[in-house]
């Protein structure tokens, strides 16, 4: 078969991220046989077919699962989450990184698929749950990738390192805490907090990041997040948003470790879009990401104004609005809402000056115009 030659491509970047094949004296083998999958036997691992990604899945468990092999079918991801994530990996490395991607968003789409369900194993009884592909290989996967983007790439993969070349794993068994000890030592983080909501926690949060612009190059940016599941108050994370504008482009973490946290910010250029987790690394699901510009006096037109005045919002969003004279005394307000802004209703004012302000349920904004 052609594929099985990308095995040695494999082979080798595994041993680069990670330690050298851990049977080389017994090399490694495949041997054909009618299942579905594969089976990863030490040194020969069973193939129902030779697709990349099993080719990849499978040699990955010589490294997690039978250099280091788990000692609870609780801790099963750390057989076959590490394994998928390691023919994730092969993605992200070979190939140009085509495939890297999609990799990421189909695993993404198939754990938020459901809004429940640990990698923590709670019935050991249940060989479903135990090979769950939802949760113990994908959700498993997603786990690791996060655990990178929380410690970062140097402690993850130094951790990784460690983990399989620790004297009391080593051709030997491991459970969570044995990992999570070599990635706090390495990343000098305290993981407990996330083991809670990413492994015995169940679901994953859905995110709304609002930015409004306050001056041109100035922007509050607000971060909420709602649960799929009951089981997790709040997810604290690392948030990563990309902002978009004619001239490029920026991408800031934020910490966000509280409901409607609000973050001032301050770009080189003007934002025109906005993008929340650009390079996927946070399962979630539904996610909103906007930008509310702000509005200046330029945008309603016309001023003078005589019988209509329009005032264009970004969004359809109007919770009130209050008209004064130059007085100060308030002034029956007649107005239609069209499109996403509103007409107002000029012809029974006299001629003067007017003040408007309007609150779309994100900002008060005031407007001065001039009756003609
Ligand atoms: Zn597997």
């Amino acid at each position: 078969m052609n594929s099985t030659a990308q095995t040695a491509m494999v082979m080798e970047l595994y041993s680069e991220l990670f330690t050298p094949y851990p049977f080389v004296n017994e090399k490694y083998g495949h041997a054909q046989f009618g299942w579905g999958g594969g089976m990863e036997h030490q040194t020969m691992s069973f193939m129902g077919r030779f697709d990349f990604e099993i080719i990849a899945h499978e040699l990955a468990h010589q490294w997690f699962g039978n250099m280091v092999t788990l000692n609870s079918w609780k801790d099963i991801w750390l057989n076959e989450g590490f394994a998928t994530y390691l023919s994730g990996l092969s993605y992200e490395h070979l190939f140009n990184g085509y495939y890297w991607p999609f990799w990421k968003s189909q695993n993404i789409s198939y754990v938020t698929s459901e809004p429940d369900g640990s990698v923590y194993v709670n019935d050991t009884s249940s060989v479903s749950r135990i090979f769950s592909p939802r949760l113990s290989y994908s959700k498993g996967a997603l786990l690791l990738h996060m655990l990178r983007w929380v410690c970062g790439d140097v402690a993850f993969f130094s951790a990784c390192r460690n983990y399989l070349n620790d004297v009391d794993l080593k051709y030997s068994f491991a459970g969570t805490s044995d990992l999570i000890s070599h990635l706090e030592s390495e990343s000098g983080k305290d993981l407990t907090e996330f083991l809670n909501d990413w492994y015995y926690g169940q679901g994953f949060p859905s995110y709304q990041v609002r930015c409004y612009q306050m001056a041109s190059n100035d922007y509050k940016v607000e971060i909420s997040q709602t649960q799929s599941d009951p089981s997790v108050s709040f997810f604290e994370m690392p948030v990563p948003v990309r902002f978009y504008g004619a001239e490029g482009d920026t991408t800031i973490t934020f910490n966000h470790n509280s409901n409607y946290q609000v973050f001032y910010i301050y770009t080189d250029f003007e934002i025109e879009s906005v993008e929340f987790d650009p390079d996927q690394w946070l399962i979630s699901a539904s996610n909103l990401d906007t930008l509310i510009r702000k509005y200046d006096e330029a945008v309603i037109y016309p001023n003078p104004a005589y019988d209509f005045l329009r005032i264009p919002l970004q969004q359809n969003n109007l919770i009130d609005i209050v008209m004064i004279d130059s007085y100060g005394k308030e002034i029956e307000i007649r107005y239609s809402v069209q499109g996403a802004g509103i007409t107002v209703d000029l012809r029974n004012l006299t001629s003067g000056m007017y003040f408007i302000s309007i609150n779309t349920g994100t900002k008060v904004e005031k407007f001065k115009f001039v009756k003609g």
